[in-house]
């Protein structure tokens, strides 16, 4: 994990990074607070001497500068991070409002009590008890815009927490296809193979089907890229026609796709694999000029999980029987 300090710790990091991030043209974002976060926190150098050196050339970091420190010294380091991020920021904040919110009924309590001490009071002490009212009466108004900017600083939290779930979303989907990217393909295969009933054999077993588009390099060479593009699109959506009801349809490389099937009889995998095999087959793709091109074909390889199979093992394996599908002529199903 990147981040591991105490509540205290975290609260006084948050004291130092606000005023340095509000300096900044950028938005209070988590983004933002991220790289402030790491510059108060000395955990960076990298980040740390970027930033020096941008606020030394321009004196505040802007938007691009911001995002561009933040991707090369922070991202595609740990997505569930920024999450982690929100959430501490949030809850700081909640404490902070809580505390005030005791503070304003506390004053209130306390403007209460003098007023029904003033009434009892003989004429000549009602002047100083008015004027120790007056002051509680401003002290409890006080109290009552810190709260409300409070709760404006809550609300534009939840904001951000709703945008760090957004960016987590998409750095788990493939942009191109829409389909779970690698990552995420790599996740949910390491939580269905360690899931108890993985190892129990039959149907409870997960199965995994291995997909490559044969001769791809050849639609990119004939077509071009942005063709190529398409047929990726055209493929991915056939297999989550055919499958996305029983498993995770993923993109895991350039023209290569894997489905994790949890739970699956081998029979039904196989014969998920088959559909898919003979509906691309079947597709009829067209370029923008109307020309349908020759068919698209991918070969599959299909394999059910062992006994504590570890991901990579079935992966591995997988890969073998998709081999063996385009050695024997490509346009084929393999079952391992
Ligand atoms: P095989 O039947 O043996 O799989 O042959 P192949 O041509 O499909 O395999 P190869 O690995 O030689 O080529 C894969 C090609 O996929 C090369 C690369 O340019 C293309 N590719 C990878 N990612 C993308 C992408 O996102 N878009 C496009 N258009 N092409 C891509
Ligand atoms: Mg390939
Ligand atoms: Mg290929």
């Amino acid at each position: 994990m990147r981040y591991v300090v105490s509540v205290d710790k975290s609260a006084e990091l948050l004291r130092l990074a606000i005023p340095l991030m509000s300096r900044q043209a950028t938005a209070l974002h988590p983004v933002s607070y991220a790289v402030w976060y790491e510059y108060v926190a000395l955990s960076n150098p990298g980040l740390r001497k970027a930033v020096d050196e941008s606020l030394s050339e321009h004196g505040r970091l802007d938007e691009a500068k911001t995002y561009a420190i933040h991707r090369r010294h922070i991202a595609e380091v740990d997505p569930a991070t920024a999450e982690q991020i929100a959430d501490g920021f949030e809850r700081v904040l909640t404490g902070v409002s809580h505390s005030a919110t005791a503070a304003g009924t506390q004053a209130e309590r306390y403007a209460q009590a003098l007023g029904s001490l003033q009434a009892g009071l003989a004429h000549a002490a009602e002047e100083p008890v008015a004027e120790i009212l007056r002051h509680t009466a401003k002290m409890a108004q006080a109290m009552a815009d810190l709260q409300s900017r409070l709760k404006e600083s809550q609300r534009e939290i939840l904001d951000l927490r709703s945008e760090v779930h957004r960016a987590r979303h998409e750095s788990l989907v493939d942009a191109l296809t829409g389909l779970a990217n690698r990552r995420a393909f790599d996740q949910q295969l390491a939580t269905c193979l360690l899931a108890p009933n993985a190892a129990s054999g039959a149907a409870g077993q997960p199965c995994l089907i291995m997909a490559d588009i044969d001769h791809f390099k050849r639609v990119n060479d004939s077509y071009g890229h942005a063709f190529g593009d398409k047929v990726l699109k055209a493929v991915a959506q056939v297999l989550s026609s055919v499958a996305a009801d029983a498993g995770t349809v993923a993109r895991i490389g350039g023209e290569e796709f894997a489905i994790l099937l949890p739970a699956t009889p081998m029979a039904r995998a196989e014969q998920l694999a088959e559909r898919i095999r003979f509906t691309v087959a079947s597709s009829c793709i067209r370029r923008s000029t109307g020309e349908e091109i020759d068919s698209v074909t991918v070969s599959l390889g299909v394999v059910a999980a062992q006994p504590q199979q570890l991901p990579n093992e079935l992966l591995a394996r997988a890969d073998t029987a998709l081999y063996v599908s385009k050695q024997g002529g490509r346009n084929r199903v393999t079952a391992a």
